[in-house]
């Protein structure tokens, strides 16, 4: 089989991917960037067409555990940053000197990052119509006197219509093909990944073969791991894998506050940040239908009341560790998660504090994604919900997982504070795998940030 040779092979094509690639195209280096979804063009966003074909599995896919916990990944052209909500944040500065204490993780002093990475994307508050769902988070806030912010997104308005999210295939993917540089190859897993004449020779699941001397590995904070296990790379790689365990809660409210087109709720309380925030989520009825499964009073009601339903979210800063492991015959990872008693005990608080939130904003029955929970319609059937959140009922998710290779120069990090492998010349990690921990907000600016910074420091290190 005749296998090719690159000067940079980046492996996986989301926010940590297309930001090494574009750089280093954008610097004049040659680059292939391999990814395993597809490019779909034209698809509805957050539709269930959207799900089946962008979503890794379809959406469902859930840690081992009791509770498990259900979580998201894109398996797409431009990963996650195509079917997210597209809300920013930089990463909270406590949280970084945590970082910098615990993990030693070196040089974060990285605002003019930020500002570049804001400016490529666009990063604005919203200046169409906010949706009324959302309005209601800040509504509630407002009158409790809690802190209330309206999250900036990377989306481009128009006078007209929705405008455009600034997913990587429209920015940082786009401007590195621009160049002329930059080889994207779509459909291709790659499944090997070995050393070979003081560089790395890579194998897909598709017989292809490449090998290079700079392989940067952008899969995700799953699939990194599970590639870098799956090729006998296994010095704590995978074993601290973090995410932000996450209920729900459907509101019903008198009037109507949900419609097709409803957009992205913007809203976030952060009164209790960064240990816990609170959001609204995309509602369409699928998703309504989804969150009734086990609360047969709200599926009943979906069809014909969802323009006056909408799903609200507690998160909470994961502070338990989850492991990636390879299994024997399955070309997927088993992702294991415990759940502490402490993170269902802020779970459990931070959805008596929504309810209350959403009751003071006039809703008239809360449905909290807790099998048996019965409908809460009242501040005193609110005081009735119990203190911590059973392994039994609790219905957990997440769309933010991380830190299962973090960075930084103590001993127990797998990678240094600039993305390399230790151990291992020339492989790199750039993609949410780098988090230390939870970062307690929407993470994509975190990790592009990280891969930015590093993907700088290499540049600069190999002129
Ligand atoms: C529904 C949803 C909503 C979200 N909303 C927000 C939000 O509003 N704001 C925010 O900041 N974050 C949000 N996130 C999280 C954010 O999208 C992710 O944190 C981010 O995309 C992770 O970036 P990444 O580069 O680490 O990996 P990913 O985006 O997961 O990209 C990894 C890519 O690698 C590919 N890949 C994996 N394995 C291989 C392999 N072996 N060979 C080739 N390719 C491979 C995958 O197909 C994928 O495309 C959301 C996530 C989801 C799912």
């Amino acid at each position: 089989m005749s296998e090719e040779s690159f000067p940079h092979i980046v492996v996986g094509s989301g926010p940590g991917g297309a930001t090494t690639a574009h750089l280093l195209a954008q610097n004049g280096k040659d680059v292939l960037l391999l990814e395993e979804g597809s490019h779909h063009v034209g698809l509805e966003s957050f539709s269930p067409q959207e799900m089946l074909h962008r979503y890794r599995n379809g959406g469902i896919t859930a840690t081992v555990g009791k509770p498990l916990v259900q979580y998201v990944e894109g398996r797409t052209l431009g990963g996650g940053s195509e079917i997210n909500s597209g809300l920013y944040h930089r990463a909270p500065r406590s949280i970084v000197e945590r970082w910098e204490a615990d993990f030693g993780l070196l040089e974060t002093d990285w605002e003019n990052v930020c500002e570049q990475i804001e400016s490529d994307l666009s990063v604005g508050p919203m200046t169409i119509p906010l949706s009324a769902a959302s309005l209601k988070l800040a509504q509630g806030a407002e009158s409790l006197g809690w802190q209330a912010t309206e999250v900036p997104r990377w989306h481009k308005y128009h006078e007209t219509g929705p405008g455009e999210r600034q997913t990587m295939t429209r920015t940082y993917l786009k401007r590195a093909q621009e160049t002329g540089r930059c080889k994207v190859e779509t459909g291709q897993r790659v499944v090997g990944v070995s050393p070979i004449d003081g560089g790395w020779q890579i194998r897909t699941a598709q017989g292809r073969r490449w090998k290079t001397p700079h392989l940067f590995l952008c899969c995700g904070a799953v699939y990194t791991p599970f590639l870098l296990r799956t090729n006998g790379i296994t010095r704590n790689v995978g074993d601290s894998l973090s995410l932000h365990p996450t209920v729900k809660v459907t509101a019903l409210f008198p009037e109507e506050v949900n419609s097709r087109d409803m957009g992205v709720p913007v809203h976030q309380v952060k009164e209790f940040a960064p240990t816990m925030s609170f959001g609204c989520s995309i509602s369409q009825p699928g998703h309504l239908a989804l969150a009734g499964l086990d609360q047969p009073d709200l599926l009943r009601r979906v069809g014909a009341e969802w323009k006056r339903m909408a799903i609200y979210y507690v998160n909470v800063l994961g502070t338990s560790h989850g492991k990636i492991r390879t299994v024997p015959g399955s070309s997927d990872p088993a992702v294991s998660y415990t759940v502490t008693l402490r993170e269902l005990r802020e779970l459990a608080l931070g959805l008596k504090r929504l309810c209350r939130l959403l009751l003071e904003t006039g809703a008239q029955a809360l449905f909290p994604s807790v099998t048996g929970q019965r409908p809460i319609t009242s501040l005193t059937e609110l005081e009735n919900l119990p203190p911590v959140l059973t392994r039994q009922t609790a219905r957990l998710m997440t769309v933010h997982l991380f830190g299962s290779c973090p960075s930084g120069e103590a001993p127990h990090c797998p990678v240094d504070s600039f993305g390399n492998l230790k151990g291992h010349s020339g492989l790199h990690i750039h993609d949410a795998s780098l988090l230390c921990t939870a970062p307690g907000v929407n993470p994509q600016g975190t990790i592009m940030t990280m891969a930015y910074r590093n993907t700088m420091k290499f540049l600069e290190e190999r002129g």
